[in-house]
Order: structure tokens, then C-alpha cells, then sequence
């Protein structure tokens, strides 16, 4: 490329823009960090100077979480301000040896360019963490955010700047898995997942195309009745050489490269028009519960979605009931409740999954628009021998209950435990010891039966796994 200079340049001009042009390509625009080409070489540099003098090195992936939630709702500008304060503050994390720079997006990769031990690292990516958290005071805003890093280091985890970066973001993306805010360190296993989770994603588009996810309908019942109250829709991914593919497998990837969103509007589909089917037949499904995943529910068209869907297969929004897990929920609370309004201005009904499980909030469960709480199957498991479980299960259920929400136990497996919910009056119940996940026929020959026969039959239903309400104290009155 030829740069037509003006004719009055000095020498010292050209000089100056050379050195700027340098710097540019260098450079991220956004935040002035070192970018990829700047960072390689860096990198490059500093893996053989510690071949030299036989040290260390570390590298340090960290991927913002949820940032894209903070662009969506508050505007690119208020997320391009984040990522300059997020990109100061890593500045301060490191000495002058060090490198931060952008990768692009809310991807950062700082580069410890000398550590005697894997402590350092240890140290310095803790440091990352607990910067990183303080308020950000952006415009009228204040953001707090959290990031998941993974860390590589030279020469146990690779010996070029690729193999390390490679790694640290596999490594990344693991952290990402356990539930975000966190660090990993690169293990080998992660490089067969990371090459594994590329395939998947290939896979889950090419599943979507031709038709390969079902779902599965889980029966819910009212633990003082007896009477069948909805189902949970629950996705699985028929897999042409592997079978019937759980969603603990493919969600959280699905989750991770954005497919989640044409996957989740597919089973949202899928089950209204499921539903709808069985209304028109004249049978009682009762409330077709769905699962909707963070990704979704902050994507800019989901109320869009969910109103396109519920129109197009004619399903009463009345019987649609969406679970929404308390991670989800407790995220950026205004934009979320607003959302959580206009889902329930249409009638749908809103459930917090999983709860219990650590991030429950007794002040946002009153604000929030919630209608029922579902209490997660972990501690229902142990509800008969864990006094601690037992405990936090039947306070959460005073606790839902004084604020006048329903309350839905999962993971229900045993005789004991369905005593112990109705006993401490959980409204209702879900769980292998009243019916598993079925396909949409066998569930329609339950409805078919009627319910309340299905239940009578007990132990002796053409349920085999179904129904083990034989249990007579249970059609009774509550105790
Ligand atoms: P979840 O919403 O908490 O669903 C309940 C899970 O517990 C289901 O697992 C169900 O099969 C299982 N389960 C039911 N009864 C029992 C029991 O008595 N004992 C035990 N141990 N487990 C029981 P599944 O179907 O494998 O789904 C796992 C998770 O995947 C769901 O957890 C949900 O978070 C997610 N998921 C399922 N379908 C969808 C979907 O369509 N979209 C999205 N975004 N996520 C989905
Ligand atoms: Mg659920
Ligand atoms: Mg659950």
C-alpha cells in the first residue's frame, strides 16, 4: 500500500506517523492494550527467555461473564466503557513485565511474564478475580462484574505461544463450566474436551437441521390431591450413533456457542404445539413447564419469541410455566425483573429452578414476579438423612410459603422423601418416584387414562416405572 504524504512533512513527521502506524496495528483501538499480533510476539519472546534461563511463564485467558447481557441491555457504549475500566484494572493487576491485552469481545489474555511457581500464577490470577469485582462506575451506572480465567503455564503446558493460549482458553472455558467467577489451570483432559466440544458444536447444528432433538415429558403431581399438575418438558438429543444424548452433554455447549438460542426457541415450540395437541384431543396436560437458559432469556428477542410461538401454536399462556434458574435470576436484577413482568403480563407463569442451592434471595424472591419455586433435587436427596437438608428443605418451603409462592419439589425417588414434602406441605411433587421422563406418546396414554385412575392404579399401572402411589395415605387428605 502507498501513503501519499503531504508535501510539507518533515522528516520528524514521517517519523512520528510511521510510530503511530506502528502502534495502531499493534494495538487494540478500544482499550490501547497489546492485541493478538503485539501479544505473539511478546509471547514469543518471552517463552525463549525462559528456555534461556530455565523459568517460568504463565498465561491467563479471562472471558468476562455474561458481558454480552450488559451490551445487550445498557448499549454498546456503556459496554465499550466497561471494557476500558476492565482493561485499566488489569493494567494494575500486573507488574511492567507483564502483557495484557485484548483478544477482542470481553476476551483479555494476560501474559505472567516471569513466575518462579505455579503459586504466582495462583496469586495473580486471584488478584484478577477480586479486581475485577469492585464496582465499575460507568456513566450513571454501577456494574459489577465477574470473569472465569484459565491459566497455562511454560513449559508443562506447551512450548509455543499457541499450544499456551490454546490451553489457557480451553482452560477458560472449564472455569466457565463451574460455574463462572473462577480460575482452572490447564489439564491435559481439557485439549480432548476442548477438540470435542468443536465437534459438538458442528453436531448440534447439524441436530437441529435434521430433527434430532425430542423431548421427554415429566409428569408433576399435587402432593395433597393425588392429581397431575403439568409436566416438565425436558430436551434429549437423539443421536443417530449415540443414542439418546442427556442435556447435561450438549446444553451447556449449546450455551457456550449461541446455538442454545434456535435449540431452546425449538423446545419452547415444540412444546406448546405438544400441549396444544393434547388440549385439542380433549386431554389434561395440565401446565407444560420449559426450561429457558440464561443465554435465552437476556438475548434481545425473547419476549418477542415466546409471544411468536404461544400465538403461533394457539397454547394458552396460562398453562406455559418457565423455569428460570436462581444463577439467572439473581443476575442484573432490573432489566431481568422487567423481563419477568411482561412474561407474566402475557400469563405465563414463572418458576425459579434449582432453588436452594446457594444463591437464593429472600428480598428479590419478594420483588420478583415469581410464582413458584422449585427446590432443587440436591437437597431433596437427602432430606430423610441429612438434618441439614432437611432443614434448609422445610425452610425453604416456610419461607416460600410466607410469601405466598408455590413451592415444587424435584427429584423426588423415595416413599420417605414424598412423606417428609407433604408432611412439611410442599404443594407438589416431581420425581422418579412418581414417573419418569417418558416420550410424547407414552405420556399421552397417562393423560388418556385420566389421572386420577393412573394414580389409583399404583403399582399395578402400565407405568412400570410410574406411579408408585399405591402409597393410600397419599390419595388421602394431607396429613
Ligand atoms: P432441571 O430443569 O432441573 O430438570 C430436572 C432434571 O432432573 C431432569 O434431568 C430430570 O430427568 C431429572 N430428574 C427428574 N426426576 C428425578 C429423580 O427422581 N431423580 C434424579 N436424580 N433426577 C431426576 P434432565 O432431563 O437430564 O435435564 C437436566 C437439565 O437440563 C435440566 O435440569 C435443565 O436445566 C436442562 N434442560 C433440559 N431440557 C432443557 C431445555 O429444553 N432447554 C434448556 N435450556 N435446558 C434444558
Ligand atoms: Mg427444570
Ligand atoms: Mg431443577
Amino acid at each position: 500500500m502507498q501513503i501519499a504524504l503531504p508535501n510539507n512533512m518533515t522528516a520528524d513527521d514521517a517519523l512520528a506517523l510511521a510510530h503511530q502506524m506502528t502502534h495502531l496495528a499493534h494495538h487494540d483501538a478500544l482499550t490501547d492494550l497489546p492485541n493478538r499480533i503485539l501479544l505473539d510476539d511478546r509471547l514469543t519472546q518471552a517463552i525463549a527467555a525462559a528456555r534461556r534461563h530455565g523459568t517460568h511463564l504463565a498465561v491467563v485467558f479471562v472471558d468476562v461473564d455474561h458481558f454480552k447481557h450488559i451490551n445487550d441491555s445498557l448499549g454498546h457504549a456503556i459496554g465499550d466503557q466497561l471494557l476500558q475500566s476492565i482493561a485499566t484494572r488489569l493494567m494494575g493487576c500486573v507488574r511492567s513485565s507483564d502483557t495484557v491485552s485484548r483478544r477482542g469481545g470481553d476476551e483479555f489474555v494476560v501474559l505472567l511474564a516471569n513466575i518462579t511457581q505455579t503459586e504466582d500464577a495462583v496469586l495473580g490470577a486471584a488478584k484478577i478475580l477480586t479486581t475485577l469485582q469492585a464496582p465499575h462506575h460507568i456513566a450513571e451506572h454501577t456494574l459489577q462484574v465477574n470473569a472465569s480465567l484459565g491459566i497455562s503455564v511454560f513449559p508443562s503446558d506447551g512450548e509455543d505461544a499457541e499450544t499456551l493460549i490454546h490451553r489457557a482458553d480451553a482452560a477458560m472455558y472449564q472455569a466457565k463450566n463451574e460455574g463462572r467467577n473462577s480460575y482452572q489451570f490447564f489439564q491435559q483432559a481439557m485439549n480432548v474436551r476442548a477438540i470435542e466440544r468443536q465437534s459438538l458444536e458442528g453436531g448440534l447444528r447439524h441436530a437441529l437441521e435434521h430433527g434430532e432433538f425430542v423431548l421427554h415429558y415429566q409428569p408433576k403431581f399435587n402432593l395433597k390431591s393425588g392429581t397431575l399438575t403439568g409436566a416438565e418438558a425436558l430436551i434429549r438429543w437423539r443421536h443417530p450413533d449415540r443414542g439418546l444424548v442427556a442435556p447435561a452433554q450438549f446444553v451447556p455447549v449449546a450455551e457456550h456457542c449461541g446455538v442454545i438460542l434456535p435449540i431452546g426457541q425449538w423446545a419452547l415450540r415444540e412444546a406448546c404445539r405438544q400441549g396444544q395437541i393434547w388440549r385439542d384431543a380433549g386431554l389434561w396436560p395440565g401446565r407444560m413447564a420449559v426450561n429457558i437458559s440464561g443465554a435465552e432469556f437476556r438475548g434481545n428477542g425473547f419476549l418477542d419469541g415466546v409471544r411468536t410461538i404461544l400465538r403461533e401454536t394457539r397454547f394458552d399462556p396460562h398453562y406455559l410455566q418457565i423455569e428460570l434458574t436462581e444463577r439467572v435470576l439473581m443476575q442484573e436484577a432490573e432489566p431481568t425483573i422487567s423481563v419477568l413482568r411482561a412474561l407474566k403480563a402475557m400469563g405465563v407463569q414463572l418458576v425459579v429452578d434449582d432453588f436452594g442451592t446457594g444463591y437464593s434471595s429472600l428480598s428479590y424472591l419478594q420483588r420478583s414476579p415469581i410464582d413458584a419455586v422449585k427446590i432443587d433435587r440436591s437437597l431433596v436427596r437427602h432430606i430423610n438423612t441429612d438434618p441439614d437438608a432437611a432443614t434448609i428443605a422445610s425452610a425453604v418451603i416456610g419461607m416460600a410459603k410466607s410469601l405466598k409462592r408455590q413451592v415444587i419439589a424435584e427429584g423426588v425417588e423415595t416413599r420417605d422423601q414424598c412423606a417428609f414434602l407433604r408432611a412439611h406441605n410442599c404443594d407438589e411433587g416431581q420425581g422418579y418416584y412418581f414417573g419418569r421422563p417418558v416420550g410424547a406418546e407414552e405420556f399421552a396414554k397417562i393423560l388418556d387414562m385420566g389421572v386420577s385412575d393412573a394414580v389409583l392404579l399404583g403399582k399395578g399401572s402400565v407405568f412400570p416405572s410410574s406411579y408408585h402411589l399405591d402409597d393410600v395415605a397419599f390419595l388421602g387428605a394431607a396429613p
